[in-house]
């Protein structure tokens, strides 16, 4: 395929794509599954919840303790401090105590329901007991230590919406309301297989000439990392015919295919037309680094996402641009990746494209972040991955000195 620089999918003057231009061009195409299914509390985490979920209790349900201590009326307070007040009742969580009559106190634990009469609860550190009757010593306020009903959620309250990855603090939310079943979003079955004859299993002694296949490993958990199903098709012999056939098996089992490789301009790279032969193909080079290459098209109708080769490129293009994809299909709403301003411990001119550096993270006497620099930033060095905490994200042409703050995207939020 031939693309000129009147392409709209091109930059004019570079007959590059800039990296936000080629994710708006991915994202129209990225239609959420509607295919969705009913699962329990227990099994939530790492979903995508496929509906809003409404409260149908206020929490807290009634006004508590918010102390161990003693509940009084607050207008007995000045008769507390002076003569102490009768205690009557004794109320743990999860009991319920009985009217509380002028001139009595009731000893009251964390969680339990404020006795009626009861308005102000006086913590047990500012008190003391003798002969059975409370006496404060502290000043206390009107209403003090009571959390009141519905102070957190009311019912009929969205607590929860369409879209959000569940994760621990939803899933807590959740089951806090009674919530016990929802519908999410069907997980992608993403099928993926690398491309490369020089690639060889790890287990397998390596011949001369050969590598290790990492990226097949590496693109498999940074694919069940986003809760994705992974159809693992291994590896494509560099050939047309080859290709072809594993692209096709791929698209007929999967959501979305993935491949490594195979998609720069050389004589061994077949994905490019093995792909227009079984569907639609645009690749684009993205002024970026690392990754230039990426192909994007679909086989048939199931889309396909062609990350180049080098392990660190297929790191750094996942994350920019197959995983805003993937997200939007899994139905998934904020997909957008976070930044943090850091401080920069290097000094670096980018070329006239965007960079992105591997850096770890320190901090400096102040307390502040600091982003160190692995010292080889090549695409094939995966030792430079594993030591990062993130990328620090440098500008088309623009130099950054020591000190300057600039855009941190860490790892955690992405890769893991
Ligand atoms: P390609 O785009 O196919 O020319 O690959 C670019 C570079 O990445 C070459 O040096 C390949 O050997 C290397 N490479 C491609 N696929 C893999 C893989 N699955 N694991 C490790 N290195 C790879
Ligand atoms: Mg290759």
């Amino acid at each position: 395929m031939t693309r000129t620089a009147t392409d709209p999918c091109f930059d004019n003057q570079a007959g590059m794509l800039n990296v936000e231009q080629a994710v708006a061009e991915l994202l129209q195409h990225a239609q959420p599954l509607d295919a969705r299914e009913r699962i329990n509390l227990m099994d939530a985490a790492g979903r995508i919840l496929a509906q809003d979920l409404a409260s149908p209790i206020d929490v807290p349900g009634f006004d508590n303790s918010a102390m161990d201590g003693y509940a009084l009326r607050s207008s007995d307070i000045e008769t507390a401090r002076k003569d102490g007040l009768e205690i009557v009742q004794r109320i743990p969580a999860g009991s319920v105590g009985e009217y509380l009559h002028a001139g009595c106190a009731a000893r009251i634990f964390t969680g339990a329901p404020v006795p009626e009469g009861a308005d102000t609860v006086v913590m047990q550190e500012h008190c003391r007991v003798e002969d059975s009757r409370l006496v404060i010593e502290h000043a206390v306020n009107a209403g003090a230590n009571i959390r009141p009903r519905g102070n957190d959620i009311t019912a009929g309250m969205t607590v929860l919406q369409t879209g959000v990855p569940l994760k621990a603090a939803h899933i807590g939310l959740a089951a806090s309301v009674g919530i016990t079943a929802f519908e999410v979003f069907r997980r992608l079955n993403v099928a993926i297989f690398s491309t490369g004859d020089e690639l060889v299993e790890p287990g397998t002694p390596l011949g001369p000439g050969q590598i290790y296949n990492s990226n097949r490993y590496q693109l498999a958990a940074l694919l069940q990392a986003q809760g994705c199903e992974v159809i693992d098709l291994g590896t494509a012999v560099d050939t047309f015919a080859a290709t072809r056939k594993t692209l096709l098996l791929a698209a007929e089992q999967a959501d979305l295919v993935i491949t490594t490789g195979g998609v720069s301009v050389g004589e061994e790279d077949h994905v490019k037309d093995a792909l227009e032969s079984v569907g639609k193909l645009t690749l684009w080079r993205i002024r970026m680094k690392p990754g230039k290459p990426l192909a994007f098209g679909r086989i048939e109708a199931t889309p396909f996402i062609g990350l180049p080769g080098n392990p660190v490129s297929v790191f750094v293009t996942f994350l920019l641009f197959a995983r805003p994809f993937l997200q939007t299909l899994q139905g998934r709403t904020a997909i957008e990746p976070q930044t943090y301003p850091v401080r920069a411990a290097f000094s670096y001119t980018a070329k006239q494209r965007r960079e992105y550096v591997r850096v770890r993270l320190n901090s400096d006497p102040t307390g502040g972040l600091v982003a160190e620099t692995f010292p080889r930033q090549g695409s094939d060095v995966m030792s430079s991955l594993a030591w990062s905490d993130g990328l620090v994200e440098i500008a088309e042409g623009a130099t950054i000195q020591d000190g300057d703050s600039v855009r941190f995207l860490p790892f955690s939020e992405w890769a893991s």
